[in-house]
């Protein structure tokens, strides 16, 4: 048997080790007897001991390991959300599903909330933009992996597309990056550029996005305010106040989610040179670019400065109404190569997840060669004529006041929220308007501002005209007149020469 021939070597390591300890130790085998005896056989206790030891370090390993498990507070299934994730947050639905909403089954819903413009059927991708994805998906060479920047040629058209944005030479590809949508463009931008612990500016009103990517990262957000009497401008002064040490960038949304604002040059101008002053780089979300009614114009941030960086952040799925799509970009605009590492650093995020959309990649050039102006230009008007209507429509409404849109596809309406007395506030109101009228709009406080709605322009105009209808009689039914002058007077304050009586 294996396991004795085994058992001899080890007795034969034991037997001397135990003549050393003790010559008068009767043998086991002597004894006559397997079972234990008392005295116990010398093998008996020097297994005992043995077995003690190799028990006690049994124990040891064990309280050993159980201390580290406990130090380590690894006693059971304690499974927990990454802290980045828990805080990771989508404002508006958290707002939304906060609301008690009932809509009126007489009335069909009117939807004003929905951001993409496809849900209503009126606004469709045009077929040149289709049929660039098709020639793309039979080439069959946009299965693999791409440059996780994106293929050389869909950067190349990319460039060329976005050549406005540096009149005094021509983009190249290696400042292209390709991303899944504007979104994932911004995220990296963000934080290509911000640390823990550092902060960026962002508009209020604005797109919450832009605080949905920077809280989970303890990257602050401050909030530099538009005016919304001055055509949504920002207040610069505020603005300035703002930046400190660890100020990483300056966000700019032009034309503006939920604003509708487009910034005139001089602004822009006054923006840059803020930036110049401050050493900070502008990320700017262009994806409304190109998205201006008639009288305005867009410039871009980037084809005003050479000293300023700007990380311009656009893509598809505006313009050519295809946001499930996911495609977007970042042109890095660095004329005196200010942006030291963060460029290398903004290419390693594409490292993350290998890059954008092959497909779509693929069908880029075509998508944005082919795609015809008159395409663009129906869209404009269908947002023009609906801002146009909703705007005449809506100022005539007493507790009203609409701010008309020069871009973008949303406006903001002023919400006098004392002359509604029966509402605490803007999410009351939309809350109450959907529940009478059908009629859902976004609260001003998704956007970090009270106050205010935003209304969506992408759907139909007769939808619109009746949403305007009935938001006008809902603001009808609760509005209550001014008699402040009354109350006051009853209250003691004011007399009434002061009034003029
Ligand atoms: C819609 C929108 C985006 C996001 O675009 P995606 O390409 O869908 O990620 C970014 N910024 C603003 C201001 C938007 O309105």
């Amino acid at each position: 048997m294996p396991s004795s021939v085994a058992k001899e070597g080890y007795q034969f390591q034991r037997a001397n080790s135990r003549n050393q300890q003790s010559s008068s130790c009767p043998s086991r085998s002597a004894s006559g007897s397997p079972a234990a005896v008392t005295p116990p056989s010398c093998d008996d206790v020097v297994d005992e001991a043995l077995a003690e030891l190799q028990l006690q370090s049994q124990q040891q390993k064990q309280k050993q390991k159980q201390m580290i498990h406990s130090v380590k507070g690894r006693s059971g299934w304690q499974i927990k959300s990454s802290k980045l994730a828990f805080n990771t947050h989508n404002r508006i639905r958290n707002i939304v599903e906060s609301l008690k909403i009932k809509p009126n089954p007489e009335k069909p819903m009117i939807p004003l909330s929905i951001g993409d413009p496809t849900t209503f059927g009126n606004l469709k991708a045009a077929d040149e933009t289709m049929k660039a994805v098709l020639h793309s998906l039979e080439s069959g060479k946009f299965n693999g992996y791409a440059h996780t920047q994106g293929h050389e040629a869909s950067r190349q058209a990319v460039a060329q597309y976005s050549a406005h944005q540096r009149p005094e030479g021509a983009i190249e590809t290696s400042d292209v990056v390709l991303c899944s949508g504007c979104s994932s463009a911004l995220e990296y931008c963000i934080l290509a550029l911000a640390d823990r612990g550092q902060n960026v500016l962002i508009p209020r009103p604005g797109f919450c996005l832009y605080h949905t990517l920077a809280e989970g990262l303890d990257i602050e957000v401050r909030y530099y305010d538009l005016l919304p009497d001055q055509q949504w401008r920002a207040d610069l002064v505020q603005l300035e106040s703002l930046i400190d040490e660890n100020t990483a960038a300056l966000l700019i949304n032009n034309p503006s989610n939920p604003c509708g604002s487009v910034f005139d040059e001089k602004h822009l101008r006054q923006l840059i040179d803020v930036c110049e002053r401050h050493y900070l780089p502008i990320i700017a979300d262009e994806i409304y670019e190109h998205f201006v009614f008639p009288g305005s114009k867009h410039l871009a941030v980037s084809s005003l400065t050479r000293e300023v960086p700007v990380l311009s952040c656009g893509g598809l799925t505006k313009r050519f109404l295809v946001p499930g799509w996911r495609m977007g970009w970042i042109i890095v605009h660095d004329r005196k190569q200010r942006l030291g590492n963060a460029v290398i650093g903004l290419k390693n995020m594409c490292g993350r997840i290998l890059g954008s959309n092959t497909i779509i990649q693929g069908a880029l050039p075509e998508i944005l060669a082919k795609t015809p102006q008159s395409y663009f230009d129906g869209v404009i008007q269908v947002l023009y004529s609906n801002a146009s209507l909703a705007y005449k429509m809506l100022k005539q409404v007493r507790g009203l006041n609409p701010v008309m849109p020069n871009g973008a596809m949303y406006m903001m309406i002023g919400v006098s929220i004392e002359r509604f007395p029966a509402f605490k506030d803007d999410t009351h109101f939309v809350q109450e308007l959907v529940n009478e009228q059908s009629v859902f709009c976004l609260p001003g406080s998704c956007f970090e501002y009270p106050g205010y709605v935003r209304i969506v322009l992408t759907v139909p105009l007769a939808m619109i005209e009746e949403a305007c209808v009935r938001i006008a009689e809902f603001c009808e039914r609760h509005y209550k007149k001014e008699d402040s002058s009354r109350s006051f007077i009853e209250h003691g304050l004011l007399d009434e020469e002061e009034l003029g009586f």
